[in-house]
C-alpha cells in the first residue's frame, strides 16, 4: 500500500483538527506548529512521520515532531519548525482483572482509565486532575494519591508500543530482545520517555475502602493547623497520601461564602484502604479548628480525581517544584506565610507528603520518589505578570532550600521550556544516550526533562 500524500496526513491551521490540538491545558505558552497530524492509530504514527520528511523535503526546511495527548505538560517551544503529533484520540482502555493490568492508548486521561479500572474494584496510580492523560504524567514519573502504597506511576509501567525517529514500530520493556528496548523502558519511567509512545501496559492496584477528601480551612488559624499537621504525620496509616497547601479559593459558588475569593488552608487526603489510617491528622486539625468544607468520606474515581481542586479549564499556569527532605514539616509554616504576603504572585503553595513509599521493584530513571516531600507552587498570567511570580518564586526558594533534596519533579512545572536537575547526571547520561539510540538523527523534540 503506498503511504498517503502528506498533505492528506498533516493538516494546517486551515483545518478545523489544527486549533484543536494547538490548545494546551496549560496555557502559558501559545503553539503554532507547521501542521498537526491526528494519530488514531499504531500505524499513523509510522505514515505520519513519512509524510513530515516528505515535506521537510519538499520544503527544504527541517522540523522535529512534538507528540502531545492534553496539553498539561505544555511549556516547550512548539512554533513553524515543528509538527504537533495530536495522540488525544489514542483512547482505547482494555482492563486484564485477573492480572492487574492496564493496557491503554497514549492519548486517553486518567479519569477514563479509573473509570474503566474501578469496576473491578482497581486504580491506576492516577495524580491529581482527571484531565491529565498516562503518558506524560507516567513518563514524568507520576506522583499520585496511592504514591505512599503503591510508588510512583512510573514504577508501574510494564510496557510500552512506540515508535521510533525512523517510524519503526517496536515494543520498550525490560525483557525486550534488543539493548534499545531496555534503555527504552528505562527512560519512559521517569526521564520523560523516547521515541513516541501509542500504548501503554501498567499494573492496577486493588482500592478495597477508597476514602477521600478536601478540607478547607480560613488562614486566621494557620499556624496551629501546621503544627497539628505536622506532629500527626508520623502516625498516618503507610496507605495515606496527602497534601497541605495554601489555596486561593476561587469565587465559585462551590466554595463556603466565607471562603471564595480569599486564600484558606487547604488538605488534600486519600487512602484506598479506609478511614483509619487518616483519622489521627483529621482529629489533630479538627482539634484546632472545623473546617469550612469537609468532603472526606468513601468516594470512588472521580471523587478522588476531585480533593486537590485543580482547574478544570485550560490555564496560563507558570509552576515551580523541587523534591525536599524529611524535614519539610518544619519550614511548612514559613513557605505557607510567603504565599500569604501582601504581594505574592501564586495561586497556590503546597507541601505533598510521600514519606514511606515502597521501593520499586522495577528499573527506570525516576520510579522512586526522590524525596519525601514535595515543594509546589503556581501562579497564573491571568492575574499576575511573570516577574512578580518569578519573584515570588524566588522568595519561597529562599525557604524551601534549607531543606532541599537536590533534584526538581521534572513535570510539575507547569509552562517551563525546560528542566533543569530533574534528573541527577549519571541518569540524564543515560537518558540522553537512549533517546539518542531511538531517534539518531533527532527528529523527536524530546521531553523538556531531557534539556
Ligand atoms: C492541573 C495539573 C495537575 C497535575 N497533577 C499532577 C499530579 O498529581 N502528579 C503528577 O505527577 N503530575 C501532575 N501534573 C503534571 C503532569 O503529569 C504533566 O504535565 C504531564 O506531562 C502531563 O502529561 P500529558 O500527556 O497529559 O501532557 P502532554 O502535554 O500532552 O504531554 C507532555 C509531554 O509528555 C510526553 N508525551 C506525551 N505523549 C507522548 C507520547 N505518546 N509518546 C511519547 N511522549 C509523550 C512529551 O514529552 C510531551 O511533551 C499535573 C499537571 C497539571 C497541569
Amino acid at each position: 500500500m503506498t503511504a498517503p500524500a502528506a498533505s492528506t496526513v498533516l493538516v494546517d491551521e486551515t483545518d478545523p483538527a489544527y486549533p484543536a490540538a494547538t490548545r494546551p491545558h496549560t496555557s502559558s505558552v501559545t503553539q503554532h506548529p507547521a501542521r498537526v497530524a491526528v494519530i488514531t492509530s499504531a500505524a499513523d504514527l509510522t505514515v505520519a512521520l513519512e509524510a513530515v520528511a516528505e515535506l521537510e523535503h519538499s520544503t527544504g526546511r527541517r522540523l522535529r515532531v512534538v507528540p502531545q495527548a492534553s496539553g498539561h505538560g505544555a511549556g516547550a517551544p512548539v512554533d513553524e519548525g515543528t509538527v504537533i503529533f495530536d495522540t488525544s484520540a489514542l483512547t482505547k482502555v482494555s482492563i486484564d482483572p485477573d492480572a492487574r493490568v492496564a493496557v491503554v492508548g497514549a492519548g486517553v486521561t486518567w479519569s477514563d482509565v479509573n473509570a474503566a479500572a474501578e469496576k473491578h474494584g482497581l486504580l491506576g496510580l492516577a495524580g491529581s486532575s482527571p484531565s491529565v492523560a498516562v503518558s506524560g504524567y507516567t513518563f514524568g514519573g507520576g506522583i499520585g494519591w496511592m504514591t505512599r502504597r503503591n510508588g510512583l506511576a512510573s514504577s508501574s509501567l510494564r510496557a510500552v508500543h512506540y515508535v521510533d525517529g525512523s517510524g519503526q514500530q517496536r515494543t520498550a520493556r525490560d525483557d525486550a530482545d534488543e539493548e534499545l528496548d531496555r534503555e527504552a523502558i528505562w527512560a519512559f519511567r521517569g526521564a520523560g520517555g523516547v521515541g513516541i509512545a501509542h500504548t501503554l501496559e501498567f499494573d492496577l492496584v486493588p482500592a478495597p475502602n477508597l476514602h477521600a477528601g478536601a478540607l478547607l480551612w480560613p488562614v486566621d488559624a494557620l499556624p496551629e493547623l501546621v503544627e497539628a499537621w505536622a506532629a500527626a504525620l508520623p502516625e498516618l496509616g503507610a496507605s495515606v497520601s496527602s497534601s497541605l497547601s495554601v489555596l486561593h479559593v476561587p469565587p465559585l459558588p462551590t466554595f463556603p461564602a466565607e471562603l471564595r475569593g480569599r486564600p484558606a488552608l487547604h488538605l488534600a487526603i486519600a487512602d484506598p484502604d479506609g478511614p483509619e489510617g487518616a483519622r489521627p491528622l483529621l482529629d489533630a486539625l479538627s482539634a484546632v479548628a472545623q473546617p469550612l468544607l469537609n468532603t472526606w468520606g468513601p468516594t470512588d474515581a472521580a471523587g478522588l480525581a476531585r480533593i486537590h481542586l485543580d482547574p478544570p479549564v485550560a490555564t496560563p499556569a507558570i509552576g515551580d517544584a523541587r523534591w525536599l527532605g524529611a524535614s519539610t514539616p518544619g519550614i511548612a509554616e514559613a513557605l505557607f506565610s510567603e504565599a500569604l504576603a501582601d504581594d505574592a504572585a501564586v495561586v497556590m503553595v503546597e507541601v505533598r507528603h510521600l514519606a514511606g513509599a515502597p521501593l520499586s521493584r522495577r528499573g527506570g530513571a525516576v520510579v522512586d520518589p526522590p524525596g519525601d516531600f514535595i515543594f509546589h507552587a503556581v501562579g497564573s498570567l491571568d492575574l499576575f505578570p511573570r516577574e512578580r511570580i518569578d519573584a515570588t518564586f524566588a522568595r519561597l526558594r529562599s525557604v524551601w532550600s534549607a531543606v532541599d533534596a537536590g533534584t526538581t519533579p521534572g513535570s510539575w512545572i507547569e509552562g517551563a521550556a525546560g528542566v533543569p536537575n530533574a534528573l541527577p547526571p549519571a541518569h540524564l547520561e543515560r537518558a540522553i544516550a537512549a533517546a539518542q539510540a531511538v531517534d539518531p538523527l533527532h527528529r523527536l523534540q524530546r521531553s523538556r526533562l531531557l534539556g
